[in-house]
């Protein structure tokens, strides 16, 4: 397979980290260029152990800002996958307009840029000479389906109906990326992944949430009745699946990617409770968020069937290390809890 060089938007956050460490680490004979604003939830000390190395480069830039955006282009990628958004739906909720302006404007900048450095004719000389053709992967979500009730899982097929304005926004920008392909043929694919969990996850998501206050023995805020249901999946298992449609993809296809994990949000606190030998009295229940969606679940059968992808990870294994990585862990977390993040966090529980 010919070395490819990627740019990939939103590196040094969560998701984006692991995929930068798995392909430079499958993959030595690519390039990478990680992209990101580093925003509170960018964090470079997720990459330290690849920041050295000659075919990794850093840039810090914001994928709204068009010229920058160019200028990464015009040296030479042929593959984009872009993580970079706003993600917490928390904060969609306080704030909405920068969601709008990062995940749907950003998207539509970043896809500009690769129509205009993407060759209609693949045996164009331009294009053979360079290898410049550029693929387009939208990571996107399963929150873009909007809520189920007890039975049925999202499918491909299925309409858009996003309920908060996070997952509005990724939707916009799931159709902006869609129609970029009907209209110019551009070669796309959007992965719509289910809840991710592992290590270098920030900690207002709910897991490293919940460990986090555990080991301060801090309440533990859980919406509502707390039995909202999402499916989780280890954050290797849906990094290998992009690394999957990357390199398999059809283009124009949409693919699911899910771990069969559904578990309620009370649930996976009182495993955590558990496994911390921790109080469940730490438990407090809050008001519940408004337009919270009840049930996510995902069938992957397509991206299993027609790419051969498949989890690796049993969700206890799985968590049994993501609690052990954030033990080890405590300073990272320390370092990255900044003042932002105490103070978003005060405003959103102060109703404890
Ligand atoms: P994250 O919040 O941890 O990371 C987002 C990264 O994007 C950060 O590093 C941030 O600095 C960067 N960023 C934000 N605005 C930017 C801008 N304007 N320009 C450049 N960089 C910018 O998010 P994550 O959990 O790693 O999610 C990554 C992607 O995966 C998102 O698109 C999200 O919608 C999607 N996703 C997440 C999950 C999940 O469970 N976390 C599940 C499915 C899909």
């Amino acid at each position: 397979m010919a070395s490819k060089k990627i740019l990939v938007t939103g590196g040094a956050g969560f998701i984006g980290s692991n995929f930068v460490k798995l392909i430079l680490n499958k993959y030595p004979e690519y390039k990478i260029i990680n992209v990101d604003l580093l925003t509170y939830a960018g964090n470079l000390e997720n990459l330290k152990e690849v920041c050295n190395k000659p075919n990794y480069t850093f840039i810090k830039a914001d994928i709204r800002d068009r010229e920058i955006i160019d200028h990464i282009f015009s040296r030479y990628i042929d593959s984009v996958v872009n993580f970079a958004a706003e993600s917490h739906v928390d904060r969609s909720i306080e704030e909405p307009e920068v969601f709008l302006t990062t995940n749907v404007i950003g998207t539509q900048v970043l896809l500009d840029t690769a129509k205009k450095y993407w060759k209609i004719n693949p045996n164009d000389k331009y294009c053979k000479e360079y290898k410049h053709g550029v693929k387009f992967i939208q990571v996107s979500t399963d929150e873009v389906y909007g809520s189920l009730g007890a039975e049925g899982m999202f499918v491909e097929t299925m309409p858009l109906m996003p309920n908060s304005p996070y997952s509005a926004s990724k939707a916009s920008a799931d159709m902006i990326v869609r129609a970029y392909h009907k209209t110019y043929s551009l070669p796309i694919n959007i992965t719509r992944c289910s809840n991710n969990y592992g290590p270098y996850q920030f900690p207002e998501k709910l897991i490293p949430l919940i460990i986090n206050n555990c080991l301060k023995g801090k309440e533990l805020p859980v919406y509502g009745d707390g039995m909202q249901i999402r499916d989780w999946l280890h954050v290797s298992d849906h990094c290998s699946a992009i690394d999957a449609v990357l390199h398999k993809g059809v283009d124009g296809e949409v693919y699911n990617v899910g771990g069969n994990n559904e578990k309620a949000n009370i649930e996976i606190v009182k495993l955590i409770i558990k496994t911390l030998g921790k109080s469940e009295d730490l438990i407090k229940y809050v008001k519940d968020r408004p337009g919270h969606d009840r049930r996510y679940a995902i069938d992957s059968t397509k991206i299993t069937s027609q790419l051969g992808w498949k989890p690796t990870y049993s969700f206890e294994q799985g968590m049994k290390e993501t609690i052990e990585w954030y033990l080890k862990n405590t300073d990272w977390i320390k370092n990255i809890v900044s003042g932002d993040y105490v103070n978003f966090f005060d405003k959103m529980y102060s109703r404890i």
